[in-house]
This record gives C-alpha cells, sequence and structure tokens, in this order.
C-alpha cells in the first residue's frame, strides 16, 4: 500500500534543497515555510479530490513549487515597476512618480524628524506647517491644510463648512471620480444634504439662486476630471458662483481634483489651475498632492483664513492627517515648484512636457540596442495619457516601441512579472512600450529585461 500522500516530502526535506534554500537571498524563513505548507497542502487536497491527476510529488517537484509560490509571493508586495503603459498618472501605479529630491527627502524623514517640533524654540510645533507655507507661497492663498488626499479633504470641507445643512451643486457636476469615490456617497457620509440644479448638460445661476435658503450651507463646484460633456452646455464661472455666494453669506467650494500649479498652456493641455480658481476668490480650493502637482498621495485644501482655521480644529483633520513621509515628499515638491525649474525636476511635469521627437528618439535607441535579439521591433507613434482623473479627453503625442508577433498576452505577463516589472499595453493585437511615462533613467533597465525576456523561449510560456 504506497499511498502518493505519504510521498510527499516533508516540510523540513523541502527547505534543504538547494534552491529552496536560495530562497533565504529574499524573504524570511517563515516565509519560505509558508510557501512550502502552501504547496503540500494543494498537492494533498489534489490527491485526495482528483487522485487520477496523478501530479508529480518528487523532493524536486516539490522544490519547484515552491519556488513558483515564492515568486507569487514577491509579485504580491509593492515592488518598483516600469510604467511603459502611456499613462503618466497611473493610479494602479501610485500616480506621480517622484522627484529625485522628493525621494531623497522620505529616506531622511524616514528616521526620527522634527514633524511636530519647533527646532528653533524646542516647542511643540504644528505638523505640515512648513509645506503650508511654501503652498501658500506658491499660490498666494491666505492659508493652506493638508489632509491625506482629495477625498478627504472635500469630506472635511463639506462636514467642517456645511455639516447638517444643504449644499448646492450643478446635476452636471455629481461625478463618481473612480474607486467607487461617488460624490453623492460623500455628500451623505460628511452628513450634508445634497442639493443638485440644473440638468446635465446645463446649468444656470438662477439655478442656484432659486435653491438658495435659510437651509443652505455652501456651494460646491466640482471639476468633470474624467469626462467631458460637450455640445449644448453651460454653466456658471467659478467667479459668478463666487458671486451669487457672497450676496448670500455662504462659502463657495471649488474641487479641482489635479490641481496644476504650473502654467499647462504652452503644452496645448487645459486643465483648471489653481491661480485661476484662487482668483474667483473661492473660500476653499481643493485638489490632490499627486496629481498635476507631481507630489506623493496628499490633499490641499486653500483658501480664507478662517475656513482654515475652523477646518484644522475639525476631528477629521486629525482623522485625515498626513504621515511625516508624505510631509518630507511634499515639501521637497514644493520646493521644486518653487525653485522655477519644476519641468525638469518633477517627473510628471517632465514626462507631460517632454517633445514626442525626444520620446521618439528615446525608442530608437531601445530598438538600437536590441537589434541583435532577432525580434519584430519596430518604433511607432501612438498616444499617451495623463491619467488619474485629468484631462479626460485630452491625449499627447508619443511613441512606443512596439513588439511584433503572436502571444501577446503571453509576452505582456512575461514582462509584467519580470525582475523589472514592465508595464506595456495591448493595440491591435501587438505590445506597445510607450516611453513617455517611463523615467528615461529607467531606459537602460528596460532594455536590459527585454533582452532577458526575449532570449526565454516565452512564446511558449503557459
Ligand atoms: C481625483 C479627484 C478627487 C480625488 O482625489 P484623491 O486625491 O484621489 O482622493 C476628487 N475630486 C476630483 C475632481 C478629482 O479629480
Amino acid at each position: 500500500m504506497s499511498s502518493p500522500l505519504r510521498n510527499l516530502p516533508a516540510v523540513n526535506t523541502v527547505l534543504s534543497h538547494p534552491d529552496v534554500d536560495k530562497l533565504h537571498e529574499q524573504m524570511s524563513r517563515a516565509q519560505i515555510i509558508q510557501c512550502v505548507r502552501t504547496v503540500l497542502d494543494d498537492l494533498r487536497n489534489q490527491l485526495r479530490e482528483t487522485p487520477d491527476s496523478n501530479p508529480e510529488t518528487t523532493h524536486a517537484a516539490v522544490a519547484r513549487r515552491t519556488i513558483e509560490a515564492a515568486e507569487r509571493l514577491k509579485l504580491r508586495r509593492l515592488n518598483p515597476v516600469i510604467n511603459a503603459t502611456g499613462v503618466i498618472l497611473h493610479t494602479n501605479l501610485g500616480r506621480a512618480t517622484l522627484s529625485d529630491s522628493a525621494i531623497a527627502r522620505i529616506l531622511q524623514a524616514a528616521k526620527a524628524t522634527n514633524v511636530e517640533l519647533d527646532l528653533d524654540s524646542g516647542r511643540r510645533g504644528r505638523r505640515g506647517v512648513y509645506a503650508e507655507d511654501l503652498i501658500r507661497q506658491l499660490t498666494g492663498a491666505s492659508d493652506a491644510l493638508i489632509v491625506n488626499n482629495c477625498a478627504a479633504a472635500t469630506m472635511l470641507a463639506l462636514q467642517g463648512v456645511a455639516a447638517g445643512k444643504e449644499v448646492i451643486i450643478s446635476r452636471g457636476q455629481l461625478v463618481e471620480i473612480g474607486g467607487g469615490f461617488r460624490l453623492p456617497d460623500v455628500f451623505e457620509a460628511a452628513g450634508v444634504i445634497l442639493k443638485e440644479v440644473g440638468t446635465s448638460n446645463r446649468t444656470r445661476i438662477d439655478d442656484y439662486e432659486k435653491a438658495i435658503h435659510d437651509k443652505t450651507g455652501a456651494i460646491l463646484r466640482v471639476h468633470r476630471s474624467n469626462f467631458r460633456v460637450s455640445g449644448f452646455v453651460a454653466e456658471p464661472s467659478a467667479a459668478e458662483l463666487v458671486g451669487l455666494a457672497r450676496r448670500y453669506n455662504l462659502p463657495m467650494i471649488d474641487d479641482l481634483g489635479s490641481g496644476c500649479l504650473a502654467n499647462l498652456t504652452s503644452l496645448n493641455l487645459d486643465e483648471p489651475d489653481v491661480a485661476s480658481s484662487l482668483a474667483s476668490d473661492a473660500d476653499l480650493v481643493l485638489f490632490s498632492g499627486d496629481k498635476l502637482l507631481g507630489g506623493p498621495q496628499a490633499g490641499i485644501l486653500l483658501g480664507k483664513a478662517d475656513w482654515i482655521a475652523r477646518l484644522r480644529r475639525h476631528p477629521m483633520a486629525r482623522a485625515t492627517r498626513v504621515c511625516k513621509l508624505t510631509l518630507a515628499a511634499l515639501e521637497a515638491t514644493l520646493e521644486d515648484h518653487l525653485a522655477g525649474n519644476a519641468f525638469d525636476s518633477v517627473p510628471v511635469l517632465s514626462m507631460l512636457s517632454m517633445p514626442a521627437k525626444e520620446v521618439q528618439e528615446r525608442c530608437e535607441r531601445a530598438v538600437d540596442e536590441l537589434s541583435e535579439a532577432g525580434l519584430d521591433l519596430s518604433v511607432v507613434p501612438c498616444q499617451s495619457e495623463v491619467g488619474g482623473g485629468s484631462m479626460a479627453d485630452q491625449s499627447i503625442s508619443s511613441f512606443a516601441v512596439r513588439i511584433g508577433g503572436s502571444h501577446a498576452n503571453e509576452l505582456l505577463r512575461s514582462l509584467r512579472t519580470s525582475e523589472a516589472r514592465i508595464l506595456g499595453r495591448i493595440e491591435n493585437g501587438a505590445v506597445l512600450l510607450d516611453f513617455r511615462a517611463i523615467h528615461p533613467k529607467d531606459d537602460s533597465i528596460l532594455v536590459n529585461e527585454l533582452r532577458r525576456i526575449i532570449r526565454k523561449p516565452w512564446r511558449t510560456d503557459r
């Protein structure tokens, strides 16, 4: 009676396999044991439930499966990836890639840091005060407050300004930002009453005015980041809304989403910028730190000092405060903007503004370096996107390395799970690696990885 179940190698035997032992370079013994146990459990189940499937249970086979399980475990970690998708602010890839100075400052702040200590006086300091000063300097706003993200900024603004009251918003601006962040739900969670006015395509200032009564707490304007309406459309400007709000002594909250500080007009990109919103005299202006600002995930509230002071005292502000690492990166990013060379130093802006010709040259260099690989490689024009729910209908001319041949999906997977974790896209059945959103310093990593992958018989993978 030789039961295949009993022939399974013991955990310790698997651990002693030289290839499994090598995993110690990459993970703890506890994690390796976890991989071995998972593999053995799976095999046991398979042997019980479908004995006819006859899985290999030798020492070597179990070791191989353990290494595969370890690979899958490693893929679940936060890994650096190469973004060849052509989407500059890719939410699934953490949006803005940070500037060199921001990265350096995160490393410094990782140890003990004066996040809530004023080193000059030795007294307790307010978290975020320096970054808020920088934002004020950059924008001319009277005051600023930094929270965890723009969704938190919206919640805080609604709750802090208009809890229990009605907030008026145009029907055309009742958006879903993505990831299930829907404005009607935000209103409800913030404890304010949604008062929608107008229609999906047209809302007039009168519509707002007619909705105002003694229960009204604020007027909210939300940028339609991720879609556009065109045709028979109209809505009041920020300045008109502020004018109306003033007459009724109400605050006007302007949720910009992407919060562009730089001037993008030379790039022909149309995105509401922070300066215009402040110029309209909105009471509160909200935007993200990791969209066009090019910094870490954060939500920034700008505006009138008394409103900001009120929000700063709100318990939601404490519950959504940012960590020191975020502040460190944000400070450095804001300093990059202040230094006036953000288009060079802030990756989001340099990626956005890089001339297509330069992207093309980088692609051509990569293809040249891979010429000996004997692959169907070419450089093709394509369109990149800003992403992150910005500039929904505006794309940017770009170039990509096209990898021809069949099995595009398998190649895409090989690229994604490779050591360099390269993320591309498929267009017309071929893999495209768009170089616009790749950090130029990573071009050579990508080329080297491609060389390795191409040598592997990926065509017969799986
Ligand atoms: C992206 C966006 C948000 C959410 O910002 P997060 O920083 O991701 O929370 C809110 N409002 C608008 C208009 C946006 O575009």
